[in-house]
C-alpha cells in the first residue's frame, strides 16, 4: 500500500501519517450547529473527511470516525426566539435534513455523531477539572478559561497574542481577567435552555463540547482532528487550550490529537460562501437540479486544502465527467471484474494517499476508464471500479444514470417496448423498410435506438 502523507495544520508540514495504535485508527471532525439547512460550503467539510475516513479503512483494519452535532448555541435559541419552536424540535429537525443531505452526497454516516446536550455532565467534569488545576476560574455564574495560564496558545494558528484578541471578537466584560479569556460556561435565564451546575443553572460554551466529546468517544491522544479552516482559530485553539491543560499537558499540543486537518473555503466569485455574506447555495436546493454524486464530484475537483470556487459552469463540467465515466461503465456491463485485482497498485489510491489529491485522483480514474473501455479487461474495470469506490462516485447503474430505458411523465413506455419489438420482428424478416421507418417514428417521439449485445435499449433524447 503507498504511504499516506497529510498536511499537518499543527506542525505546518506535510507528513507521512503514522497512527498512534495501527490497529485502530482514531479520527474527529466538527460537524454542524444545526438551527438551518447546510450549505454546500458546509457540505466540503463533510465529503473530505467522508473521504478520509474511506481512505483510512482502506489502509487500516479498523477506523472510528466520530463527528458532532452541536445542538446548543445562541444562533439555536435566536432561531428558537423568531419561529417560537422549542430548540430541540428545531436541532432535531435540521440535524435529520442534514444527514438526509449529506447522504445524498454519499456521505457514509460517522461511526458516532455525538450531540452535545448529551453530554452536559462530561463537560461539566472537564470545566471542574480546569479550574481545580488552576487554568479556569468562576465569575458572575460564568465560568471562563484562562488564556494566560497556557502559554502554549496559539500555536496552532500562529496567531499573536493582539491577534487573537482582535479575531475572537472578544466582549470586555467584567467578570473577565484577560481580554483573551474564553468562555466554558454561561448562565441561562429562565426561558433559556439550561442545566444545573455547580456555578447555578446554565449552558456550556461551544468550544468545550469537542474536548469532552473527542475525549469520551476516541480517547487521548487520538490522530486526525479535522475541520474547516475558518475554525482553526478560536475554536480549535481553545479545544487544545483546553484538553492539554485538564491533562496536564502544557508543552506538548500534539497530546490532544496528532495531526491537524483543515479544508478550505467553498467561494462565489472568489468570496467565501457564508450565511452572513448572502451567497450560500443550499444543498436540498442544488439536489433538485444536480445528483447527489455530480455535487459529491464538484466538491472534490480541487484538493482539499485548496479553495473552490462554486460555479454552473464547474456543475455542468462535472455532470460531463461523470457521463463519460458511466459511458465507460456501461460499455463495460459484460464484463466481470477481476476478483483478485487489490488496491495496492491503484493510481487513484495513490493519488489521495498524497495529501488527499482529489484533482489528481479524479484525472487518474479517467484514465482507467478509457484503459478499461478500450482493453474491455476484468481487472482494468476492477480498477476503476476500485478506484470510483474511494471516490464515493459511480454508484448508481449506469444506464439509469445515463437515461437508458427510462420512464418519465411525456414517454409511453409501453408503446416504445412495443414498437421496439415490432422492429425487431421485421428486422428478422429482414424487412428493413419497415424497420427504419419504426425507428423514424420512434425519434419523431423524441427516443433514440441503441443496438447493443443483449437488445436494442432506448432513452430519451
Ligand atoms: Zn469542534
Amino acid at each position: 500500500m503507498p504511504l499516506l502523507k497529510l498536511q499537518n495544520s499543527l506542525t505546518r508540514r506535510k507528513e507521512e501519517f503514522k497512527p498512534i495504535d495501527p490497529t485502530h485508527v482514531r479520527l474527529y471532525a466538527c460537524g454542524p450547529t444545526v438551527y438551518n439547512f447546510a450549505h454546500i460550503g458546509n457540505a466540503r467539510m463533510a465529503v473530505v473527511f467522508d473521504l478520509l475516513a474511506g481512505l483510512l479503512r482502506t489502509l487500516y483494519p479498523k477506523v472510528t470516525y466520530v463527528s458532532n452535532i452541536t445542538d446548543i448555541d445562541d444562533k439555536i435559541i435566536a432561531a428558537s426566539k423568531e419561529c417560537g419552536d422549542p430548540c430541540e424540535s428545531i436541532t432535531s429537525k435540521y440535524a435529520d435534513i442534514y444527514n438526509r443531505d449529506m447522504a445524498s452526497l454519499g456521505v457514509k454516516a460517522p461511526d458516532i455523531q455525538p450531540r452535545a446536550t448529551q453530554h452536559i455532565p462530561q463537560m461539566i467534569a472537564l470545566i471542574q477539572k480546569l479550574i481545580e488545576k488552576g487554568h479556569a476560574y468562576e465569575g458572575q455564574g460564568h465560568v471562563l478559561f484562562n488564556v494566560p495560564s497556557f502559554p502554549a496558545y496559539g500555536g496552532l494558528s500562529g496567531r499573536s497574542r493582539d491577534d487573537q484578541i482582535a479575531g475572537a471578537r472578544v466582549e470586555v466584560a467584567p467578570y473577565k481577567k484577560d481580554p483573551a479569556d474564553f468562555v466554558l460556561w454561561k448562565p441561562s435565564t429562565p426561558d433559556q435552555p439550561g442545566w444545573d451546575s455547580p456555578w447555578g443553572r446554565g449552558r456550556p460554551g461551544w468550544h468545550i463540547e469537542c474536548s469532552a466529546m473527542a475525549e469520551k468517544h476516541l480517547g487521548l491522544p487520538f490522530d486526525i482532528h479535522g475541520g474547516g479552516a475558518d475554525l482553526k482559530f478560536p475554536h480549535h485553539e481553545n479545544e487544545i487550550a483546553q484538553s492539554c491543560c485538564a491533562e496536564g499537558y502544557l508543552n506538548d499540543l500534539s497530546s490532544f490529537a496528532k495531526v491537524w486537518v483543515h479544508n478550505g473555503f467553498v467561494t462565489m466569485n472568489t468570496q467565501k460562501m457564508a450565511k452572513s455574506e448572502g451567497n450560500t447555495r443550499l444543498v436540498h436546493d442544488l439536489l433538485q437540479d444536480y445528483d447527489g454524486e455530480t455535487l459529491r464530484l464538484a466538491l472534490l475537483s480541487a484538493q482539499y486544502s485548496q479553495p473552490l470556487d462554486w460555479t454552473e459552469n464547474l456543475l455542468q463540467q462535472t455532470k460531463k465527467t461523470l457521463d463519460r465515466l458511466y459511458q465507460a461503465l456501461r460499455e463495460l456491463s459484460d464484463i466481470a471484474p477481476d476478483k483478485n485485482e487489490d488496491f495496492e497498485n491503484n493510481p487513484v489510491l495513490e493519488a489521495l494517499c498524497d495529501d488527499l489529491n482529489t484533482p489528481k485522483a479524479i484525472a487518474a480514474l479517467g484514465q482507467l476508464a478509457k484503459t478499461a473501455a478500450q482493453s474491455k479487461s476484468p481487472k482494468d474495470k476492477a480498477a476503476l471500479i476500485a478506484g470510483a469506490q474511494l471516490l464515493g462516485i459511480l454508484q448508481k447503474n449506469a444506464d439509469e444514470w445515463l437515461g437508458y430505458g427510462q420512464e418519465s411523465a411525456d414517454v409511453d413506455a409501453a408503446k416504445i417496448e412495443n414498437l421496439l419489438q415490432q422492429r425487431q420482428d421485421a428486422r428478422k424478416e429482414k424487412n428493413f423498410a419497415r424497420a427504419d421507418e419504426i425507428r423514424k417514428e420512434l425519434t419523431d417521439m423524441g427516443i433514440a435506438i441503441e443496438d447493443t449485445a443483449q437488445g436494442p435499449v432506448w432513452k430519451k433524447i
